[in-house]
């Protein structure tokens, strides 16, 4: 039955496939060669039966004194585990779908949970707590004997072959698309962390739809970088959707269509071809340079996440990195945070990769909806907390200075290499502007005392709380340029959680508050003669320029993917008509309504 779901959209483009419904995202996902599938399969029966061996062991040394309880309980976990239905389905998720071991378990496990749960009988029902269990035990057991995810496995095409019993209708919709055998896959999870998303990038995955998540949350932010259609927020869509149905994701509009019929189908292929075409002829932008009707030449630069963007970032034509998201490098490693050296290559390894173009390395920013690893919230205590407001981003690392330092000193040794400039996310005190001076300083005494080499770093300051786009004449005393990340600074002004899609309608980046911030900033900065830029989202988002050009700005950072359509306005701009505009629009009660008039009026 065809229905849809309706989300917020975050990354554009449509995508047309078959749904992956992702439970756990804390074990490894990827597609092994046809050469391992019994090696897989081997793995899987050699886990589940040192499992079996152990509550067989338990069951024959029950001391007589054990609850009465106990012994049927090993029974149902271990008639659980030799069950047809566990054991065919992973399989079948191996052999057909050439699925890793883990991610077949947990696919299978994610099946019969299904199953489970439309049951009458509430005590067959309750088995299904039973059921994770056990294959969390397994899990267990294989860890340790996983085939490490490898280079092959990251880049692997974005399409799996697959393998399958067509019935009438998914011929149909087979017959309609390009090929017959490679099928795109979309991700369907009720959350995401950035770390999994991260272990998703350049992945199989053609479109993704989570139930959580805001139009800024990390989750969103890196749907975007890779540049892939994404809607989240979309409620209980990985409730409605079965693992293997046919979903149209629509990015645009926010919207995943489940099982869609053949005419909606045709209809959103057309679309697909539309935006493909859209997307060829802004690749002609690449060389042309990004200059005003008026002769103004406005830098546009690139957000990356790892070292390994730098070359999308510049196929799309960016002449730097404005914002080097380095909190990625710290995350999904089960605490262990990266050293030094391992830090100093990474930051290199950007800079060289930007072939002399100038990188700006944000210090780390973890907290909030980007936790170390998988799971922000651990407790039920942790549901009264709000992390946004919490030890996050700098306050994250003053509040550990030996961490700092390590960041620190590799960030300077890195900038030997190149030009490379240092931005601090979060600040808000004068105290922890000092305090974080004060560690810049030991870190270069630190080299010093080393003889290690080190490089000169321009240092900025983000603008992402509204204390410090109301003091701004202390950021611009003590920093070389000022980056305004309106993601933080549109949640900190309007009180809205970026990550919370039930509050997602009021997060407005056209608020009067945020634009008078942002209009400030922009000319504070440069009447002090200081470089300023935005790095937030609001950059990469066209319908955002003409009004950012309007108000001063000269340097957008934003995902690669972004850069092109950007510059195409900025081809079409003339920053002398822009100015008057812009000021009415900061006066406006409701800026979006001549937003929308100008849109209307210049296309
Ligand atoms: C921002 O807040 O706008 C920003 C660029 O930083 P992040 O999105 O990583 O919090
Ligand atoms: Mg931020």
């Amino acid at each position: 039955m065809s229905f849809s779901v309706h989300g917020l959209a975050v990354s554009r483009g449509i995508a047309i496939g078959r749904a992956v419904l992702v439970g756990r995202v804390d074990v490894a996902h990827y597609f092994i060669d046809a050469s391992q599938v019994e090696a897989e399969i081997d793995r899987v029966r050699r886990g589940r039966n040192a499992v079996v061996d152990e509550l067989q062991r338990l069951l024959a040394d029950m001391p007589k004194d054990a609850p009465h309880e106990l012994a049927p309980l090993l029974d149902v976990h271990l008639m659980l585990l030799q069950d047809d239905d566990l054991t065919e389905g992973v399989k079948h998720w191996i052999r057909d779908r050439l699925y890793n071991a883990e991610w077949a378990l947990t696919t299978q496990l994610e099946a019969i949970s299904r199953q489970f749960d439309e049951m009458e009988d509430e005590y067959l029902r309750e088995r299904k707590a039973d059921l994770e269990q056990v294959v969390q035990r397994v899990l267990q057991r294989m860890s340790g004997t996983a085939v490490p995810i490898g280079d092959d496995a990251r880049t692997a095409p974005a399409v799996a072959r697959v393998k399958r019993r067509k019935s009438d209708q998914q011929a149909q919709l087979d017959g309609m698309l390009d090929d017959n055998t490679d099928v795109p896959l979309i991700l369907v999870a009720h959350d995401l962390a950035p770390a999994d998303m991260l272990q998703f990038k350049r992945s199989v995955f053609a479109g993704f739809v989570t139930d959580v998540g805001g139009k800024t949350s990390h989750t969103a932010i890196v749907a975007r970088s890779m540049d892939i259609p994404a809607v989240v927020g979309a409620r209980a869509a990985s409730q409605l959707v079965r693992q293997d149905d046919w979903v149209i994701v629509d990015g645009d509009a926010g919207i995943m269509l489940v099982d869609p019929s053949p005419i909606i189908l045709a209809e959103y292929g057309f679309k697909q071809r539309q935006g493909e075409l859209e997307r060829g002829r802004l690749t002609r932008l690449r060389h042309t340079p990004s200059i005003t009707l008026d002769g103004q030449k406005i830098e546009l630069l690139a957000n990356i996440e790892m070292p390994e963007d730098a070359p999308a970032a510049l196929a799309a034509g960016a002449v730097g990195v404005g914002l080097f998201r380095s909190e990625f490098l710290f995350m999904g490693r089960h605490g262990k945070l990266p050293d030094e050296e391992e830090q100093y290559l990474a930051y290199r390894a950007a800079v060289e990769g930007m072939q002399g173009l100038p990188v700006t390395v944000r210090t780390v920013d973890i907290g909030a909806d980007k936790p170390l690893d998988h799971h922000a919230k651990v407790t039920k205590e942790d549901d009264y907390l709000n992390p946004a407001l919490g030890l996050r981003a700098i306050r994250w690392s003053l509040a550990d200075p030996a961490m700092f330092l390590t960041q620190l000193r590799a960030i300077l040794r890195a900038a030997a290499h190149g030009q490379l400039n240092m931005m601090i996310p979060m600040l808000a005190h004068a105290s922890e502007i000092h305090q974080t001076l004060a560690l810049i300083e030991q870190a270069r005494a630190e080299l010093d005392a080393r003889g290690a080499v080190y490089g000169p770093v321009k240092l900025g300051a983000m603008i992402e709380i509204p204390a410090a786009a109301l003091t701004l004449r202390m950021f611009l005393k003590y920093f070389d340029f000022l980056s305004i990340g309106t993601n933080d600074l549109i949640q900190y002004t309007l009180a809205i959680d970026r990550a919370d899609e039930s509050v997602a309608h009021l997060y407005d980046p056209a608020h009067p508050a945020v634009l008078r911030l942002v209009a400030d900033t922009i000319v504070q900065s440069q009447a002090q003669g200081k470089a300023v830029s935005v790095c937030g989202e609001m950059a990469g988002d066209a319908s955002f320029t003409r009004l950012l050009l309007g108000l001063g700005l000269r340097s957008f950072s934003m995902h690669p993917s972004q850069i092109l359509a950007v510059k195409q306005e900025v081809l079409r701009s003339d920053t002398l008509k822009l100015t008057a505009w812009a000021q009415l629009v900061l006066e406006a009660e409701d800026p979006a309504e001549l937003l929308v008039q100008n849109a209307a009026k210049s296309h």
